[in-house]
């Protein structure tokens, strides 16, 4: 039996994968992971790793700036040929014209596609690679989001945000030379979807409690320590300290390993990732283009920890939540889906009354049992997992990151919609969940 929390990266991703004391055997077999400065000269071993020779390699007009200078030299000097497709747009969406850009462009030539770039170019690169049925490497170009290891894509389709099954990248290099000169943005939001795991971890144990989910202590405490090392290292990443880039970027890949091994995101996003989500939507809904995931998701930490706060200082009543489940009426929460969701409101409300039943009283009642007879144990798993909110905004404001819904373009209003929407978006039970089921979310102020 390993600790994962001791395992290098390649341990991780071994063939075999690694047998867990929670009964499972996690497995992500890589051909090949490589994270260090000068990374990029591996291209040709992480090639013949994945048994491909011809490379479909995909940037975009920023990413191909950023790295195609290193990285051309390399195909060169090693005779390895290859397709060059290079998006032009300055802002690129991971859409459908984007991936229909791709497979028009595809190069039936070539064996396998290299994706240069971080979350967008990644995602495009897993769709393309899905339809073409051949291997994928990523060359990282910025330490911004957990995605690199993932097997989801984040796409846009129709106007709206949706996540695809996809497989995850054979290969994935970040070489630290150009990674740390990721526009500081970028690295930013790589610190935002780290602290992350803070309030991921807390939630994912208090749901496990309640629900009764799945649970793996081995993969949380990896995240822990990768979590640890970020904090520790936080404060050279806005003068691009290599070792603190390394730092993010290692942390990221294990995020995105954790979610592979658990077969789902909680190792690596709760709440505060749903603040993220009904955000997008709502910059999706106005037409206006959506920030980096991170940056999102930091400012939800910082939200989401005042929320743990406001349960710190409750006295659970079972009065009060009965009250509550007594008056909730569904015409007026359709209403208030309505609102919130605009076009995605029927869906929503439809999953609810067909398949989640997350409003009826008698899964509220039995949540609720478990809920007040375990207190205590809650309030122990918040102390245990969660840091400080002033620490928090210590390690944030360093980097001189957003850290209010106001700098991201969000008011009050937007702020609120989130809080009380986040626990329809999916069969999730997310803290927003808990506090429903306390009676408080509808009367809960953020700011
Ligand atoms: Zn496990
Ligand atoms: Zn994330």
């Amino acid at each position: 039996m390993i600790e994962l929390s001791h395992a290098s990266l390649s341990e991780l991703t071994c063939p075999e994968g690694l047998a867990c004391a929670c009964g499972r055997r996690h497995a992500m077999p890589m051909d090949y992971l490589r994270v260090g400065a000068g990374a990029v000269r591996n291209i040709p071993d992480a090639l013949q790793a994945m048994g491909c020779s011809r490379p479909f390699i995909v940037c975009d007009v920023n990413t191909k700036a950023a790295a195609w200078d290193l990285v051309r030299p390399v195909l060169e000097d090693t005779g390895i040929s290859y397709t060059l497709y290079c998006f032009r747009q300055q802002r690129l969406e991971p859409d459908e014209y984007a991936t229909g850009s791709l497979i028009l462009a595809w190069d039936s030539n070539c064996d396998c596609v290299i994706g240069i770039g971080s979350g967008v170019i990644n995602d495009c690169c897993k769709v393309l690679r899905h339809c073409a049925g051949v291997k994928q490497m990523i060359i990282g170009t910025a330490p911004s989001m957990d995605g690199y290891a993932s097997n989801t894509a984040a796409m846009i389709h129709d106007h709206m945000k949706m996540s695809v099954d996809t497989d995850y990248p054979d290969a994935i290099i970040c070489d630290i030379d150009i990674m740390k000169n990721a526009p500081l943005r970028m690295l930013q939001a790589g610190l935002g979807d780290m602290i992350a795991k803070y309030s991921a971890i807390c939630e994912w144990r208090i749901s496990h409690l309640v629900t009764g989910e799945y649970y793996c202590e081995n993969i949380a405490a990896m995240i822990r320590a990768a979590v640890q090392k970020v904090s520790e290292n936080a404060a050279g990443l806005s003068r691009r300290d290599p070792q603190a880039v390394q730092a993010v970027t290692e942390g990221l890949i294990v995020a995105g390993i954790g979610m592979s091994f658990a077969g789902v995101p909680r190792p690596a996003a709760g709440q505060e990732h749903f603040f993220s989500h009904m955000w997008d939507m709502f910059d999706l809904n106005r037409g206006l283009p959506c920030d980096l995931h991170g940056i999102h998701v930091g400012v939800g930490t910082l939200l989401t920890l005042r929320m743990y706060d406001i349960l710190r200082h409750t006295t659970p009543s079972r009065e009060k939540a009965k009250a509550f489940i007594a008056s909730f009426d569904d015409t007026q929460w359709q209403c208030m889906i309505r609102r919130i969701y605009g076009p995605a409101a029927d869906e929503v409300i439809e999953k609810e009354h067909v398949q989640y039943h997350k409003n009826d009283p008698v899964t509220h009642k039995h949540r609720l049992d478990i809920i007040l007879a375990h207190w205590q144990d809650i309030l122990r798993i918040m102390d245990e997992e969660l840091p400080s909110l002033q620490e928090l905004e210590a390690l944030m404001q360093h980097t001189g990151m957003p850290m209010t819904p106001g700098e991201l373009g969000f008011n009050h209003r937007d702020v609120q919609d989130a809080l009380v929407g986040s626990r329809d978006n999916r069969n999730k039970y997310l803290l927003s969940s808990l506090f429903w089921d306390l009676g408080l979310l509808y009367t809960t102020e953020l700011d």
